[in-house]
C-alpha cells in the first residue's frame, strides 16, 4: 500500500511534471518555431535571387550574345589586313610574233601582262587581243645585250654607240608601235642597262608619258631599277624568270619559287616566255596560283611597291 500510496503520491507529481513538460516543449517548439519562421521572411535572400534573376540576365544575356555577334564581323575584318594573300604578277615576254600563243594565253583568265616587242608582225593584233581580255600590254624595249651583234635583239634596238637624241628617237617609234602600252621593259640589254647616262633620257621619256618601268634584269648588274628609282619612276624589277630551262621540271621549280619569294615578300613579279612548255605549265599552275596568291597585273604590283603617286 504504501508503495501504491507512494505511486499515488507521485502520479499527480508526474503528471504536473509531464504537463511542465509538455508545456516547455510546446513552448520550445513554438519559439523555435518562431525563430526558424521569422528569420526566413527577415533574410533579404528571397531578394537576393530576385536580384540576381533579375540583374543576372541583362548583363549575362548582353555579354553572352554581344561578343558572338560582334566577334565574326571583327575576326572577318581583322583577317584582310592581317594576313593579306601576297601578289604575284606575271609578264609574258617577247610577244607579237604570232596570234595562236596570245589567244591561249588570254584564254587562261588570268591577269597576265603580254610585253610586245616593237617590230614583231603581230604587235598590233596581240595589243588588242590582249585589250579585249583585260590584259595588260607594255612595250617589250630591245636594248644592246652583251656579245651584240651575234647575240640581235631586234630592230628598234636602244645601243651604246647611239647619241641622246638617237636613242629618244628609236624610243619614240617603239611606243608607237605599241602605243596601249601601260609600262616597259627591256628585251636583252645586258650591255645597255649597265649605262645610267644612257638609261636616263629613257627612263625619262617613259616617266614623262605617265608610264612604269619594270627592269627585267638580264644582268646581275643591271642598273635599270636604281637609275629609274633615283629618277622617281614608278619602278620595280624581275624577281623569276620562269622558263629559262624549258623543260618542265624547270618550270615547274621555278613557280614554287614564285610563290614562295611572294609569300615571303608581300608580292613577286616573274618573267615567261609563250613557249608551248610555259603555256601548259601556267594552265596547269593557275587553280594553285589562284587559290595562294592574288594575281595582279604588273601596274598593280609596281603601283603597291612604289610610294603612292611616285612617278605618275
Ligand atoms: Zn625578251
Amino acid at each position: 500500500m504504501t508503495q501504491r500510496k507512494k505511486s499515488k503520491k507521485r502520479t499527480p507529481r508526474r503528471r504536473r511534471a509531464l504537463w511542465a513538460l509538455a508545456v516547455a516543449g510546446v513552448v520550445f517548439a513554438f519559439l523555435t518555431g518562431l525563430w526558424w519562421s521569422t528569420p526566413a521572411p527577415r533574410r533579404p535572400a528571397p531578394k537576393q535571387p530576385a536580384q540576381k534573376a533579375a540583374q543576372a540576365p541583362v548583363p549575362k544575356a548582353k555579354p553572352a550574345v554581344e561578343p558572338k555577334k560582334a566577334s565574326p564581323p571583327a575576326e572577318s575584318a581583322a583577317k584582310p589586313p592581317t594576313a593579306p594573300r601576297p601578289m604575284v604578277a606575271i609578264i609574258i615576254d617577247d610577244m607579237g610574233h604570232g596570234l595562236g600563243p596570245a589567244q591561249r594565253l588570254a584564254g587562261l583568265g588570268m591577269p597576265l601582262t603580254f610585253s610586245i616587242l616593237p617590230h614583231s608582225l603581230q604587235a598590233k593584233a596581240v595589243a588588242r587581243l590582249a585589250h579585249a581580255h583585260g590584259v595588260e600590254v607594255m612595250l617589250h624595249l630591245p636594248m644592246e645585250p652583251k656579245g651584240y651583234p651575234s647575240r640581235n635583239p631586234g630592230q628598234g634596238v636602244l645601243l651604246r654607240e647611239m647619241t641622246r637624241e638617237r636613242l629618244l628617237e628609236v624610243l619614240r617609234d617603239d611606243l608607237a608601235r605599241v602605243p596601249s602600252a601601260a609600262g616597259v621593259n627591256n628585251h636583252m640589254g645586258s650591255a645597255f642597262t649597265l649605262h645610267p647616262e644612257l638609261l636616263e633620257p629613257v627612263l625619262l621619256e617613259i616617266k614623262r608619258r605617265g608610264l612604269f618601268y619594270l627592269d627585267s634584269f638580264t644582268s646581275a648588274d643591271s642598273l635599270g631599277l636604281a637609275t629609274a628609282q633615283r629618277l622617281g619612276l614608278c619602278t620595280g624589277r624581275r624577281d623569276v624568270f620562269l622558263d629559262h630551262q624549258t623543260n618542265r621540271e624547270a618550270i615547274d621549280q621555278q613557280m614554287r619559287r614564285l610563290l614562295a619569294l611572294a609569300k615571303e615578300r608581300g608580292r613577286a613579279v616573274a618573267i615567261g616566255h609563250p613557249h608551248p612548255e610555259t603555256i601548259k605549265a601556267l594552265e596547269e599552275w593557275a587553280p594553285r596560283l589562284r587559290r595562294q596568291v592574288v594575281l595582279v597585273k604588273v601596274s598593280e604590283a609596281l603601283s603597291a611597291r612604289s610610294s603612292p603617286g611616285k612617278g605618275h
